[in-house]
């Protein structure tokens, strides 16, 4: 334990313990294992003073695009930015449709609705979180231009039948990697891709509690097509190629170098960042197995996890919002943080209201609405912590 860490003592069979305060994300955990290194890489950005486009951007980007086994990375603000400048990349007309989950944080959605195009909500699988296919299916139509899955919680959507559909209807599917950076997709016929590299772009977030997060905000946008590189390079910079001389609008969205720096150091300890997540899942998954009223997350044949949220599913009680809120309260009365992504799902959005998606039924993703809850998950937790958040857990179905 650092002497700058607050302590946080609880009672076990009248012995005081003590513990790291609890988090969701322990950023400040994370940042003391690999401040050297850290300090170091900004000290020289700062000595440079190359704040904008330095050297590090470019690194960060093709140690990226070799991670991911993919031919281009285009760096930008964040994540929100990735999946705008990607649906401004594919030429869409006002009024054309993009299909996506409503089960999603609301930047997947948002930038929809924002680029005047419109946004279609479709169903989650209640196993996986992700875009369920089917509805998907149902909610094409002759003016559909693209489908956006989410890859959530940090799993991949069902790639294969979303990218067999759009072949079908001739559709781009632009990925919303924000949560699932690292995960891997495993095709029928053997062949493995990382999340981000199989629809025609593929979009992340370098947000600090990402899973590959920063010190501020970041983003980058994936894709194997040149021209659509080239295209997403020079909307992000003002729609220019050549210094001011402006080809088409655009917008001004960059990588800072600082960020990029950062991003190298964590970037190669992604693999050993995922496990640690892996770990404290193992222990979750092994404590809640054979709780009656919990379901455990459940992991697709077709996708690795990496575990952005551990999120749980509780089924089998009178009100389940009612019960799923007080266990949150239990658990921060007893210093253990809790979150419910998501309360209120896009169809539901006041800012979605012109386009009279209130109305419309998604069972799943009501159902999902009122019952989830996920638990801290970072690279730091250690056992006590875990079992400590675990004990509290049960106490609280005990008690009931
Ligand atoms: C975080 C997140 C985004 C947006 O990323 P920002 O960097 O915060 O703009 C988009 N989609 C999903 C699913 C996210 O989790």
């Amino acid at each position: 334990m650092n002497d700058e860490t607050p302590i946080f003592t609880y009672f076990r069979a009248r012995k005081v313990f003590y513990m790291r305060p609890l988090q969701m994300v322990d950023l400040k955990q994370q940042y003391l294992q690999i401040k050297e290194e850290v300090d170091a890489a900004v000290l020289d950005v700062l000595n440079s003073s190359a704040y904008i486009n330095g050297k590090p951007v470019q690194d960060f980007t093709a140690e990226l695009a070799a991670y991911l086994d993919v031919k281009h990375v285009i760096p930008c603000a964040n994540g929100t930015d990735a999946l705008q400048i990607a649906l401004m990349a594919l030429g869409l007309e006002p009024g054309d449709e993009v299909i996506t989950p409503s089960f999603t944080y609301i930047a997947t959605t948002e930038v929809v609705a924002l680029l005047r195009l419109k946004p279609v909500f479709v169903e989650v699988d209640p196993k996986t979180f992700c875009m369920d296919p089917e509805s998907l299916r149902k909610a094409i139509t002759p003016r559909t231009k693209a489908i956006v899955p989410v890859h959530l919680y940090g799993q991949s959507a069902p790639m294969e039948e979303i990218l067999n559909i759009a072949q079908e209807h001739n559709l781009f599917v632009v990925e919303d990697n924000a949560q699932a950076i690292g995960a891997q997709y495993n095709f029928r016929d053997g062949k493995h891709k990382r999340t981000g590299t199989m629809g025609t772009i593929g979009c992340t977030s370098f947000f600090p509690s990402k899973n590959l997060g920063c010190y501020g905000d970041g983003g980058a946008i994936f894709t194997q097509d040149d021209q659509l590189a080239e295209q997403m390079r020079m909307i992000a910079n003002h729609g220019q190629k050549t210094r001011y001389y402006h080809e088409v609008v655009g917008c001004n969205s960059r990588l800072d170098t600082i960020q990029a720096a950062v991003l190298r150091i964590k970037l190669a300890k992604l693999d050993q960042y995922i496990q640690a997540r892996r770990n404290a899942a193992a222990f979750y998954d092994e404590a809640f197995k054979n709780q009656p009223l919990l379901r455990i997350p459940q992991t697709s044949a077709y996708s690795d996890h990496v575990y952005h949220q551990y999120t749980l599913i509780i089924d089998g009680v009178d009100n389940p919002a009612v019960f799923r809120d007080g266990l949150h309260q239990f658990l921060a009365t007893k210093g253990i943080p809790s979150m419910i992504y998501y309360p209120v799902p896009a169809h539901r959005q006041k800012m979605f209201e012109s386009f009279g998606s209130a109305d419309q039924t998604l069972e799943v993703t009501d159902w999902l609405t009122e019952r989830v809850i996920s638990l801290p998950m970072h690279t730091a937790l250690d056992e006590e912590q875990l079992k400590f958040i675990t004990e509290h857990v049960i106490q609280y179905f005990n008690q009931k």
